[in-house]
């Protein structure tokens, strides 16, 4: 029989057990071991069997056991004591109230855009690594204080969940959420009525959203949701999946995200009495619309046009990035763009002509709006996701900024980061001492590290293994029965694995890049490596495909084939439905995390960080954080075959390295025992793994980032352009029409440079003096920036490594400067003109430059 309609309807507490309702909707239990605890022993199997999740535990557990819990004292003294923690938490003055005291102009409240958040299992709103790093992101912001809030959608299905069909091809589930049993609450007016944004559709239409709340330790996160019965029966389903439909459907769910967005994050502060964000943070281009709204509000109050709103959203508005391939960026054809934001004067966005949105996403395909481009020009900061994909991204956006040299390209890095307390083993934590979440990122970790001996973390870290081996079976069984076996037949599935054997993970999405079949190159390599009788390996492979994406499921079907075969199925394994609630397993109990992405096209990949948090040793292409935490010591780097063309031969040697380093060095280290049975050398390594990288892979180490180098300096230019009634926006968009009006007839007339010395080749280091006479089309001398640049050349004079010196005003129109030859070999030099204002982030910023012709 099947429902006509289904709902949820929410266990009432006794009175003594209220704290335990607010206790399950405060997110903050993801991260903290001790009320997790308390909710278990509410009830131990309804806990395990419901995956720790507080809410469905209340609404599942008998009322008889929360009858005797209510009259239970000790249970009734723990709750409140962790009730009584959770309030000081959330009221403390913690990292950033510190440094709002040390420093002026902090920002006093951050909005982060993002279409996926993954904070926890029990909230499954997110697909993969974007979100787990954005709910990353929101945790360690609660844990330092920092005032965020989130912004982005609800989906009524989440991303898909992923089964097997009996020949191994991935099939996806979408099962239908209901918001009112998440960990969520509507926002409400004072009278209690739902709050409805709305976002106006062409042909006179209206999406209207409800919006949930989260709330994460200390950080509201807001999630708009389509399905309300006001809205028309296709609108309803904008927020119906995350990553499906065309693309009709994911510009509304985009326009809805960031339009719809700010809309939500106003009222919820007004409702709230919550600052209004001075800093709007866009997570990836998908949220971009955000800025959109931002000048359209602007543009509304009266006080200021269309390019003056551009200057002082720009002011505030953080960007980052985190596609190293333009294939993977967010494009629309123009026409679609054209029929959201085109419906005249009192469209979607009134005040916010529809040529200047197409202008702001122009690319160089005439008929495609560029997402990443429209983020990039409506953020005065800009940033990637990891050293080396900060230097990606400048060379894949240097279009924008023509004519300067790659290394000038406005857009910086951030390495990412993960929350410790959320993925590290709740033992390892106890015994790194980061049980306190203000202590982490201080290098605490050490400290109360220091006085375990070897043999005490290598027990734990079998204790880990273990415990993910009998997960593994658990899985694999079911999996089995879900493919059609029956239990009769599934004996052998309780001795899958083996706690003793050396046990590596390879888990992450499925896109082509990540080589999910790198480790079949050579079946038979593998097999040996898996079977070898003294020192045998065994694998743990899991990850979704893309439902659209046959290719992906094709990789996946030939893991799971070659895994099935009953010589190897006892060391090799693929576990469908890879997520949050999984992860953390694999995390803990693998030995070794390996990563073997095509370089450099893993932005920055975190499952590995999650990995060393527990002394997992990192054995991955240099690619993404791999590149720059790698120390030669902390794990493996396998060798990449950088500049291979052919890509078959680029994968064999890259294989051929693969096993090969496991099979010489990993696994003859790891079965390499003194007389204790402890690996020495393997445990140096794990040691050297948690004290190097165990700081700099945290989420708080990410997100101080952010604050110190990103947000802060975006709150002081949106402070200086919106002073006394928005002079400086004013003023900075007044200037950038005088550049737009005279920068064709700036220009640099002559140049000379003249070298002390005899005229032999001049010598590394010696001085030369360049001049240049200028024509500054009307604009004053204060507006410029003249700069000497000098830099290597190659065969066709191309400037590279280049340094730029100003060039001081001799006389009307004549600059002159002194610089030091910096190398030697093929030099050459240059002048150029470059715009000048205070409020300019950088010379550079506005990707004009007149150079010396
Ligand atoms: C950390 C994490 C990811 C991202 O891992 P990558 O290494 O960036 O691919 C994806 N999914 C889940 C569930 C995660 O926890």
């Amino acid at each position: 029989m099947r429902a006509l309609r289904r709902f949820t309807v929410r266990a009432s507490l006794p009175e003594p057990l209220e704290a335990l309702g607010r206790l399950a909707t405060n997110l903050r239990w993801v991260w903290h071991q001790p009320t997790q605890d308390l909710f278990a022993s509410v009830d131990p199997q309804v806990w395990e069997r419901l995956d720790g999740d507080p809410l469905r535990l209340l609404a599942e557990v008998s009322p008889d056991r929360l009858q005797q819990l209510a009259t239970d004292e000790g249970f009734l003294v723990r709750t409140s004591a962790i009730a009584d923690d959770l309030d000081r938490y959330l009221t403390s003055g913690r990292w950033y109230q510190r440094r709002q005291e040390e420093t002026e102009g902090m920002p006093s409240s951050i909005a982060y855009f993002s279409m996926e958040f993954g904070v926890t299992e029990a909230l499954p709103n997110y697909s993969g690594g974007l979100g787990v790093l954005a709910g990353d992101h929101l945790k360690a912001a609660s844990d330092l204080g920092v005032p965020l809030i989130g912004v982005g959608l609800l989906y009524r299905s989440g991303y898909f969940r992923q089964s097997l069909s009996h020949d191994g091809w991935q099939i996806e589930h979408y099962p239908v959420l209901d918001p009112r049993a998440l960990p969520l609450e509507p926002l409400t007016e004072p009278s209690g009525a739902p709050i409805l944004v709305h976002v106006a559709m062409p042909d006179d239409r209206v999406l209207r959203a409800r919006v949930w709340k989260a709330q994460v330790g200390r950080v509201p996160l807001l999630l708009l949701d389509s399905d309300v019965e006001e809205n028309d029966e296709d609108l309803r389903g904008v927020t119906d999946r995350l990553y499906g439909g065309d693309q009709n459907h994911r510009i509304r769910q985009e326009i809805l995200a960031g339009v719809g967005g700010v809309r939500a994050v106003r009222v919820f502060c007004e409702l709230t009495g919550h600052a209004q964000p001075d800093i709007f943070h866009t997570n990836e281009g998908h949220a971009g619309f955000l800025g959109l709204e931002r000048i359209r509000e602007y543009v509304a109050s009266g006080e200021l046009d269309f390019d003056q709103s551009l200057s002082t959203v720009r002011a505030g508005t953080v960007f980052t990035t985190h596609t190293p391939v333009p294939a993977g960026i967010d494009r629309f054809p123009v026409d679609l763009v054209r029929h959201y934001f085109g419906a005249g004067s009192d469209g979607l966005l009134p005040g916010v002509p529809v040529d200047r949105v197409l202008a702001l996403g122009a690319e160089e395909n005439p008929g495609l709006f560029n997402m990443a481009h429209m983020g990039l020009r409506l953020a005065q900061r800009a940033n990637g996701v990891s050293q080396l994909h900060g230097r990606v991204s400048r060379e894949m956006f240097r279009a924008l900024w023509q004519d300067f040299d790659v290394t000038e390209v406005p857009i910086g890095s951030v390495t990412n980061g993960v929350h410790g307390p959320t993925w590290a083993a709740p033992e390892v934590s106890k015994v790194l001492g980061e049980s306190e979440p203000d202590a982490i990122g201080k290098g605490v970790g050490i400290h109360g590290f220091e006085p375990v001996t070897d043999a005490g973390l290598w027990e734990l870290r079998g204790a880990l293994r273990a415990r993910l081996v009998a997960e593994i079976r658990r899985r694999v069984r079911a999996s089995w029965v879900q493919r059609g076996a029956s239990n009769l037949e599934l004996g052998w599935t309780d001795s899958v694995f083996d706690p003793g054997v050396l046990t590596i993970g390879f888990a992450r999405r499925v896109p082509t890049y990540k080589r999910l079949t790198l480790m079949l190159r050579d079946p038979e390599r593998l097999r040996a490596l898996l079977l070898d009788p003294e020192r045998p390996v065994q694998l743990v492979v899991a990850g979704k495909s893309h439902p659209a994406d046959d290719g992906g499921k094709a990789l996946i079907q030939q893991i799971v084939r070659f895994a099935d075969d009953p010589e190897v199925r006892h060391r090799i394994v693929f576990l469908p439905d890879y997520g949050m609630s999984m992860a953390k397993y694999l995390y803990w109990g693998c030995d070794v995390w390996l990563n073997n992405p095509l370089r450099p096209l893993e932005a920055c990949g975190t499952s590995g960080m999650k990995s060393a948090l527990n002394g997992g040793l990192n054995l991955s292409i240099k690619d993404g954080w791999w590149d720059e935490l790698f120390d030669g010591d902390n794990g493996w780097a396998i060798p990449t075959a950088d500049g291979v063309a052919d890509p078959n031969r680029r994968d064999d040697l890259e294989a051929t390295a693969l096993y090969e380093l496991i099979g010489d060095q990993v696994a003859p280290m790891f079965y390499d025992r003194g007389e204790d049975g402890v690996p020495a050398r393997w445990m140096g390594k794990v040691r050297h793994t948690l004290a190097s990288l165990g700081p700099q892979v945290q989420a708080s180490r990410m997100v101080k980032e952010y604050v110190e180098t990103l947000y802060a300096p975006a709150a002081r230019s949106a402070a200086a352009v919106g002073e006394y009634a928005h002079n400086g926006a004013k003023e900075l968009a007044s200037y950038r029409a005088r550049l737009d009006a005279a920068w064709s007839s700036v220009r640099v007339a002559e140049t000379t440079m003249s070298i002390n010395g005899n005229g032999a080749a001049p010598l590394l280091g010696s001085k030369a003096t360049v001049t240049a006479r200028v024509e500054l089309g009307g604009l004053d001398r204060t507006e410029i920036e003249v700069q000497a640049v000098i830099g290597r050349v190659d065969d066709s004079d191309e400037l590279h490594d280049v340094i730029s010196v100003p060039m001081d005003l001799q006389a009307p129109g004549e600059y002159s400067a002194e610089v030091e030859l910096p190398y030697a070999g093929p030099t050459g030099y240059t002048v150029r003109v470059l715009p000048k204002h205070e409020l300019l982030a950088s010379p550079v910023e506005l990707g004009k430059v007149i150079l010396a012709s």
